[in-house]
């Protein structure tokens, strides 16, 4: 029997005809497509994407050199040097990310005493050469300094749910 329906149902061409009804159905729906990059979906405040280290308001880096994020980090990606300055603080003098190797997951931010290293929104970057995967302590204070105001309005955001 199940071979006599499946006959009559290739006859009447009845799977084209269910596809094609498939297709008119979903030429008027609405797209779940975008037309990236002139469209982009919303994005939640705690996306992580390229780093950024922050100051304090008074232009003080936040970063006191602790190292927690050099040390969870499950990538290795980054690596830091420091010193004591003359008045007895502790600062980096190297504080490089390899994003090459970054998955990007989030612990350094978690992992932070300070708020110091924080991912921010940015998702689209590039580079011309290898070396250029590899942003430093400078670098990363630029890309804070640029966007604080930012950085600051998502972490209020996502304060109430932490
Ligand atoms: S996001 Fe994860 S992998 Fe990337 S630097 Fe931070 S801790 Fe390492
Ligand atoms: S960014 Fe934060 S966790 Fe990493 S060394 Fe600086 S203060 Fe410590």
């Amino acid at each position: 029997m199940k071979r006599v329906v499946a006959y009559f149902k290739s006859l009447l061409l009845l799977e084209l005809l269910q596809g094609m009804w498939l297709t008119l159905k979903y030429m008027f729906a609405p797209k779940y497509t975008i037309h990236y990059p002139f469209e982009k979906y919303p994005q939640s405040v705690r996306f992580r994407g390229l780093h950024a280290l922050r100051r304090y308001p008074n232009g003080e880096e936040r970063c006191i050199a602790c190292k927690l994020c050099e040390a969870v980090c499950p990538a290795l990606a980054i690596t830091i040097d420091s010193e004591q300055r003359a008045d007895g603080s502790r600062r980096t003098t190297r504080y490089d990310i390899d994003l090459f190797k970054c998955i990007f997951c989030g612990f350094c931010e978690e992992s932070c005493p300070v708020d110091s290293i924080v991912e921010t929104h940015i998702y689209e970057y590039h580079f011309e050469n290898r070396s250029e995967a590899v942003v430093n302590k400078a670098q990363l204070l630029a890309i804070g300094d640029r966007l604080e105001s930012e950085i600051a309005e998502r972490k209020s955001l996502d304060a109430a749910y932490r």
